[in-house]
């Protein structure tokens, strides 16, 4: 199950519960088991998703619920502040501190994007003005070191590696002296991974952290992994003083719950999330954004902040009152594609909307998405007023289309390409239909 997937199961068994008209013991129960049973097929761990049940069940007073108060809103508040709870392990990471000498050591599964993180991770820092440097001491899989150095020349961070040595140990204390000495302020130690869990990776890993004695291990997890994602976050955990996780591929068919697992079996945060193969796929992870897209309420606050900060003071009203309406229309797409023209971080602000997902505008590839932009405006130019605003796809037949093609310069196949576009984004509009838009201010009781 993924997460939009999840936060619509949660979402429909409190509406269920808020319908009936007495909420007593057995329909609150209900309820919960309805959001057990999504927490599970999302993979949560069985264990934390019993706890969940219990503490919820404490916290919500049922004469609270039977005297009238907004009980969707009791029980959706409990169910955040207790995923809330188990994301936050209740201490920070180590946190680096620029221009003095740290060693951060990377360890996980092969496959889990270890090597492609700890480059996101380092260019990340230097974007920032660390003076980062990454070595590889994974002598296990053939070709580590060339990927490591590829990733590391595109982005400019200086390197360490061997083709001849086979002690792990060796390079990473050689690699780490020799950062130190040329006064590197973050030195990323990458490690072998291991198709499975098994002994001689985490003795491999036991002796590495040794010998560099890392001030921070980063566990590097797979979203997709599953049910197995807390029992491999406690062997990890249990062999070396994991300090932090980062999550990658939540881009793709991401389970959202393996991040609880993990952070509940290494009682560390998720310090960062892999949204992606490129370099700057990589955010950093706040915990109630998060769990509030988890729900499928989205990151409303993240959303209305950037809303206030980019679209001008007197346009804001007209585009959330058109956003609560729910009617897309193609003039609509066309006004907001001049926003994105005009501001750039209008990709931003829609990436945090609930189900919005980054195809059109994918991040790293402005100029692509620009071009495209322009082709479909100039393809819209050439509509007549009742096309731009129709909410009605089906006026758009093939003797429009041949017209407007013509009439732009396009190709019948590309109109046909942005009328797709334009009914993949009047989908997740009209998910935002009835939302209560909180108004500047209100921010902070989110
Ligand atoms: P390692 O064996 O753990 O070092 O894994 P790699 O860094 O070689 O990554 C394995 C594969 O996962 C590569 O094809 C990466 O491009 C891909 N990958 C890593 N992180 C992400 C991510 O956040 N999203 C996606 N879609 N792919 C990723």
């Amino acid at each position: 199950m993924v997460l939009a997937d999840l936060g619509g199961s949660i979402t429909r068994a409190l509406k269920q519960m808020s319908n009936a008209t007495i909420i007593d013991e057995k329909v609150l129960n209900e309820c919960l088991n309805e959001i057990t049973r999504a927490l599970l097929q999302s993979d949560v761990q069985f264990k934390l998703v019993r706890d969940m049940q219990t503490n919820i069940k404490k916290i919500v007073n049922l004469d609270d619920l039977a005297a009238g108060h907004n009980k969707r809103r009791i029980i959706q508040q409990a169910v955040f502040n207790e995923l809330c709870n188990i994301l936050d392990p209740g201490k920070p990471a180590f946190t680096p501190k620029k221009g003095k000498a740290s060693v951060v050591m990377f360890v996980g599964l092969q496959g889990s994007g270890k090597t492609t993180t700890c480059t996101k991770y380092a260019f990340y820092h230097q974007k920032k003005g660390w003076k980062p440097a990454l070595v590889c001491a994974d002598t296990f899989r053939a070709g580590a070191f060339d990927q490591l150095k590829q990733n590391a020349t595109k982005a400019k961070i200086p390197f360490y590696g061997s083709y001849m040595e086979s002690d792990p140990v060796k390079i990473a204390v050689e690699g780490v002296e020799r950062f130190k000495k040329e006064n590197c302020d973050l030195i990323i130690v990458d490690t072998s991974g291991r198709h499975k869990q098994e002994a001689a990776l985490f003795e491999e890993m036991r002796q590495v952290s040794e010998a560099t004695k890392p001030d921070l291990v980063i566990f590097v997890m797979d979203s997709s992994i599953g049910q197995a994602a807390f029992d491999q976050a406690q062997a990890f955990k249990q062999s070396v003083a994991v300090g932090a996780v980062i999550i990658t591929k939540m881009d793709g068919h991401a389970k959202g719950g393996g991040a609880l697992s993990a952070v509940a079996a290494t009682k560390s945060p998720v310090i960062f999330i892999g949204t992606g193969e490129h370099m700057d796929e990589f955010e950093v992870f706040d915990v109630k954004p998060f769990v509030s897209r988890l729900l499928g309420q989205g990151d409303l606050s993240g959303f209305m902040n950037k809303i206030h900060e980019v679209v001008p003071m007197d346009q804001q009203p007209e585009l959330l009152n058109k956003l609560q309406e729910g009617t897309f229309t193609l003039r609509i797409m066309y006004e907001q594609f001049q926003n994105i023209l005009k501001m750039g971080p209008m990709s931003e602000v829609f990436s945090m909307l609930p189900g919005f997902s980054n195809e059109l505008l994918p991040k790293g590839k402005d100029q692509d998405s620009q071009a495209k932009i322009k082709r479909y405006m100039t393809m819209m130019d050439s509509m007549t007023n009742e096309e731009l605003d129709s909410s009605n796809p089906k006026l758009m037949n093939e003797s429009r289309m041949m017209r407007i093609a013509r009439g732009s310069g396009r190709q019948v196949r590309e109109v046909m390409e942005m009328m797709e576009e334009y009914k993949r984004l009047a989908k997740i509009w009209s998910k935002m239909k009835g939302l209560k838009i909180p108004k500047k201010g209100d921010m902070n009781s989110m």
